[in-house]
């Protein structure tokens, strides 16, 4: 069902470049044609159907995720376009991304105050300049007018009985993060005035917010190398967690091998008071960093090192698989650090 069921979408809207006195239409299906529509690379259909239609290859399983967006929660009303349209593809890549699949195609659900073309023609474009990028198809979705949000789901592809799970992490197994923790954490942080940053350091830092990188060449390069990977989208401690209670083991992890930005680490070095707590704090509960976590037997030590310089990628071993069900945080000397905030949750 379209317009009927949703309540039109035909708005009249100033049209771009002008000064206001000329009123253009713009309706739902216009709206969809022009910002939402490109020739599917990949699908059997893309959008303008009923439905897509996609072929999977023998062999392969499909992975399926859903990430919404909503105005207010995950963002500002205010974000830049091109930024949040990124973003909102770039979280959905990063699930794909942390199974080691190959992300495919994606359909967008969008609820929009207004057909504005000022804001749409950069959103769609932050949105399909990453779908190109990483040869994703945009094939559907649906659009609907209510306050601003922005939901995406995605289909990618995966060898059968290969995607790494969370629950395959084994007693003895290392634990992996590629990149580095706390930066996005630290330029939101930043932005709401909480920490104050020199100004390069401040863009690298909302750049991790806003524009993240998903990981999905190491995602892929890890097939066959990790027991167990997530991507840490709410903070490592908590979504870790996700792996021990998944895989039925508990975890030592020492905080001081968290790898931290040049950014990170030189506000660490400046920021005053107990700025080593909300170090420790901002790379463990922080979240929003879309890493990779993963686990690999230490005999694969070589491999992961393999994995990580193939995508140009930095990975740091922060700790061990151990039995039992607790994460344990250790300082350098192995001294355990208790009362570390534990990840977000929407409900808490
Ligand atoms: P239906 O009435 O069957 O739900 P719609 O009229 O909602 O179909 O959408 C028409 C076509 O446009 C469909 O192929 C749908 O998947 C696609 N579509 C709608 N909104 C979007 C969007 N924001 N991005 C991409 N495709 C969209
Ligand atoms: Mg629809």
């Amino acid at each position: 069902m379209a317009a009927p069921h949703h309540g039109a979408l035909a708005v009249h809207v100033t049209a771009q470049g002008s000064s206001g006195g000329e009123a253009a239409a713009l309706s739902e299906f216009g709206l969809i044609a022009r910002f939402f529509t490109r020739p599917a690379r990949s699908a059997v259909l893309g959008v303008g159907d009923d439905a897509a239609l996609l072929r999977v290859d023998a062999g392969m399983e499909l992975a399926v995720s859903t990430d919404m967006l909503v105005s207010g929660r995950h963002f500002l009303p205010e974000a830049d376009p091109y930024r949040l349209g990124h973003k909102a593809l770039a979280v959905n890549l990063s699930d794909i991304a942390a199974m080691g699949g190959t992300p495919r195609w994606a359909t967008l659900a969008l609820a929009l105050p207004a057909a504005d073309p000022a804001w749409l023609e950069p959103f769609s474009r932050g949105f399909l300049d990453l779908a190109l990028r990483f040869g994703v198809d945009l094939i559907g979705g649906d659009t609907t007018r209510g306050p601003l949000n922005v939901c995406v789901s995605i289909l990618g592809e995966v060898q059968a009985g290969c995607a790494l799970r969370r629950d395959g992490a084994r007693v003895g197994d290392d634990v992996w993060v590629s990149g580095t923790l706390g930066d996005a954490a630290l330029g939101l942080a930043h932005l709401q005035g909480r920490e104050s940053l020199a100004a390069a350091d401040a863009s690298a830092c909302v750049d991790r917010l806003e524009l993240p990188e998903p990981r999905v060449a190491l995602g892929r390069a890890l097939l066959g190398v990790a027991s167990a990977a997530l991507d840490v989208s709410d903070g490592l401690a908590g979504d870790l967690g996700h792996i021990l209670a998944r895989s039925g083991a508990g975890a030592r992890v020492e905080i001081d091998a968290l790898p931290r930005s040049a950014a990170f680490a030189r506000w660490a070095a400046t920021a005053g008071g107990d700025s080593a707590a909300r170090a420790r704090a901002l790379q463990l509960g922080g979240g929003d960093d879309y890493e990779l976590c993963f686990c690999a037997p230490p005999a694969r030590r070589d491999a992961v090192a393999a994995a990580a310089a193939a995508c140009d990628l930095r990975v740091t071993r922060i700790g061990a698989i151990e039995a039992g069900t607790a994460l344990v945080l250790v300082d350098r000397g192995g001294g355990v650090v208790t009362g570390v905030a534990g990840g977000f949750d929407h409900f808490r």
